[in-house]
């Protein structure tokens, strides 16, 4: 069996975290089973969706490091709706309702002030052909639900959330097309998920009762039901997924300096047994997903963990990998000497310009004499092998300094910070010539 998943958004806003996390799941999923992972854009309907956010998905899940195998669109598929309709139609399996939602929202309180589920009680079942044809006449259109099978129980094993079994008793008939003839997600998804082979469903647990209906669906169209895996939704870190964080899209992380590799790791982990860990690749996410490590609890995503695993992240990313974000001329040697110091790859920028000057050196007045001699002494060491420890051994002797002292003033003087990465490897790219003009500036008395 060749597994195919799907992420299925309707393009009515963009992506946030949660949805991203659930595009991740199946593309981890179906890359480590060898198989393929579709994109299938929900836009049945027509009024909410709009191309520009089908083209922010697309560049969403590129950004994320997703690649998909096939993509689809609902909207260019509802011929094969209907004929699928027309057969369920055909097998006594959808039926055609009048009742107004004001009528349905009454029957609502009336079940549950006498304390019964607010199930559809059917009563469209009871219409005769002159009802309807009366009703047709008045001017009325039909909606239209699916009837799902009271006499054989809803069951699938939940790859995360285990056996469940529904009473369809307790279910309301879910309306799956609209008066107007528009179509409501549950059908569509069913249809589109046989004829495209998918084989595991992965999607947030909101969609849990719909589940339910859609096990019945499949049947109904003579399909076996795909499995289901059900994730617990995400959480920010107070406990629910603020509506900041649920506002919250791609452009946000970028902006703010996140590597893909870097949500893609804690998208990956959260809410799962496996530890969130820095990651260079997708390869160790793809090989170790598992939805057996998936737990039933929300998924937590806090912001702060996510800049320290940032950090974490570029400490792991090759020159390969940023060199298009690096400035012109920064070449590999630069970002290794710099990348331990960085928490966002922008920064690297900052370290560039320290290597290639000019910096404004802090000094401290009573260090000018000391600089003077590291001028001296910077202009007539060896450079070719380790011009730092020349130097600084070099000073130590002539100054007896030792310590901070010793190194803290030659580390202003040199790149204008009185911290950044280690000057061992940073004074090698700064080279002799930038670095005894440095030292004699920061000797000289201010003009
Ligand atoms: N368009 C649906 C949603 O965004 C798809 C759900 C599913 O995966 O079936 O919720």
């Amino acid at each position: 069996m060749t597994v195919v998943t799907r992420f299925a958004p309707s393009p009515t806003g963009r992506v946030h975290v949660g949805n991203l996390r659930t595009a991740l799941h199946n593309w981890l999923f179906a890359r480590q089973q060898g198989g393929r992972f579709l994109l299938r854009i929900d836009d049945t309907d027509r009024e909410r969706s709009e191309e520009r956010f089908v083209v922010a998905i697309r560049a969403d899940l590129g950004w994320l490091g997703l690649d998909w195998d096939g993509e689809a669109r609902q909207s260019e598929r509802f011929g094969l709706y209907k004929e699928r309709f027309a057969a369920l139609r055909e097998a006594g399996r959808v039926y055609p309702c009048f009742e107004t939602p004001q009528e349905l929202e009454l029957k609502r309180k009336v079940q549950l002030g006498r304390g019964l589920p607010p199930v559809y009680d059917r009563a469209a079942l009871k219409l005769g052909e002159a009802d309807r044809a009366r009703l047709e006449a008045e001017g009325q259109r039909p909606h239209w639900r699916f009837k799902l099978d009271h006499d054989t129980a809803i069951e699938w094993d939940d790859l995360i959330r285990g056996p469940h079994r529904f009473d369809p008793k307790l279910l309301s008939d879910p309306v799956i097309r609209r008066a107007n003839g528009s179509w409501l997600y549950h059908l569509p998804s069913v249809i589109d998920d046989i004829d495209m082979g998918v084989t595991h469903v992965v999607r947030g647990e909101d969609h849990v009762s719909n589940t339910a209906a859609q096990v019945q669906m499949f049947e109904a169209l003579g399909a076996p039901p795909p499995a289901f895996a059900h994730e617990a939704l995400l959480t920010g870190a107070e406990g629910k997924l603020s509506k900041r964080l649920g506002a919250t899209d791609v452009d946000h992380w970028r902006e703010t300096g996140n590597e893909p590799l870097a949500l893609a790791a804690k998208l990956a982990r959260i809410g799962t047994s496996l530890s969130v860990e820095p990651v260079a690749s997708m390869a160790p996410l793809v090989e170790r997903f598992d939805f057996a490590t998936f737990g039933r609890a929300p998924a937590r995503f806090d912001e702060a963990e996510l800049a320290k695993l940032n950090a974490q992240t570029v400490h792991l990313l090759s020159f390969e990998q940023v060199a298009e974000r690096l400035p012109a001329g920064m070449d590999a040697r630069a970002w290794e000497v710099v990348r331990p110091n960085l928490e966002r790859v922008a920064d690297a920028a900052d370290w560039w310009h320290v290597i290639e000057g000019p910096v404004a050196p802090e000094v401290v007045g009573e260090d000018r004499d000391y600089l003077r001699a590291a001028a001296e002494t910077a202009a007539r060491i060896d450079w070719a092998a380790d011009p730092w420890h020349a130097l600084t051994g070099a000073l130590k002797e002539i100054t007896g300094r030792k310590g901070k002292p010793l190194f803290l003033p030659l580390r202003c003087a040199l790149t204008g910070r009185d911290h950044g990465p280690d000057m061992a490897a940073l004074l090698p790219l700064i080279g002799r010539e930038r670095a005894v003009a440095r030292l004699e500036a920061a000797a000289s008395p201010l003009p």
